[in-house]
């Protein structure tokens, strides 16, 4: 067992990047409809106002620490946090890994073509990944049979869904029994990073922590949410 860490009421796994693969890949024989989050400071922010997705947090089987504030807060909380496991470099080393394993990925979420797109990157990538299926994200409660339907009978054994923070948690958490998948992620941004529609920031600026600013900047409609960084830095220094 991996040790977690309380964050603003949420256990965070204190995991690397190995120590994340390892988990997933365990997750994925045990075939327990698992759930995985990718924590940052606006999610956990959210999860203070948000009981639902509190407890869904907190039920998740392993709930990764994405982003540089996730990391700054459980040291500053006096725990051990190895390094920052963004939701997108977890994709990428499961995906790495899955030609010789034989790991089948759905890729659910996203504006109509992304997905499709991610996919094709990702069979350049990864010569011999199985990516046997893809939705886009933008559906009525009357699609959701069969949005199901279609991932079920595909027998992925990962299911990445991309529909943001928290409908993808929320979604993938009503409907785990019915989907039947081992291991459910919920990936953000990552299918349209993949697709080349938005590029994350160069490695010296994710080094220097401040991949936040770089995407704020390149999508003026989120500087909006960075509100929640000095907000989250506030709570947690007085939690
Ligand atoms: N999205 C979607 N369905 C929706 C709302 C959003 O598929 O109803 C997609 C959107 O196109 C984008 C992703 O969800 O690809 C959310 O990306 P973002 O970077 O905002 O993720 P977050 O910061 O919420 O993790």
């Amino acid at each position: 067992m991996n040790e977690r860490v309380e964050i603003l009421g949420v256990k965070v796994d204190a995991v690397t990047m190995t120590q994340a693969v390892e988990s997933v890949e365990k997750l994925i024989v045990a075939k327990k409809n698992s759930l995985i989050a990718t924590a940052n400071a606006e999610m956990l922010l959210m999860s203070t106002h948000d009981g639902e997705l509190k407890t869904i947090l907190n039920a998740a089987a392993l709930v990764v620490p994405d982003g540089a504030g996730t990391v700054w807060a459980a040291h500053h909380l006096g725990y051990d946090m190895p390094e920052r496991v963004a939701g997108f470099d977890l994709v990428q080393e499961l995906m790495k890994i899955s030609p010789s394993k034989g790991y089948k990925f759905f890729l659910f979420g996203s504006a109509p073509g992304i997905a499709d797109k991610a996919k094709a990157k990702a069979e350049e990538l990864y010569p011999g990944i199985k990516i046997v299926g893809t939705r886009n994200g933008y559906f009525t409660a009357d699609d959701e049979p069969e949005i199901i339907a279609q991932i079920k009978t595909s027998t992925p054994d990962v299911l990445l869904a991309a529909l943001g923070v928290p409908k993808q948690e929320k979604w993938l958490y009503a409907h785990k029994q019915e989907l039947g998948v081992p291991v459910s992620i919920g990936v953000g941004g990552t299918f349209d990073v993949m697709a080349g529609v938005v590029k994350r920031a160069p490695l010296w600026m994710q080094r220097a922590k401040l991949e936040w600013l770089y995407r704020a900047m390149l999508q003026p409609s989120r500087a909006g949410r960075l509100i929640a960084l000095p907000k989250f830095v506030w709570k947690v220094i007085n939690s």
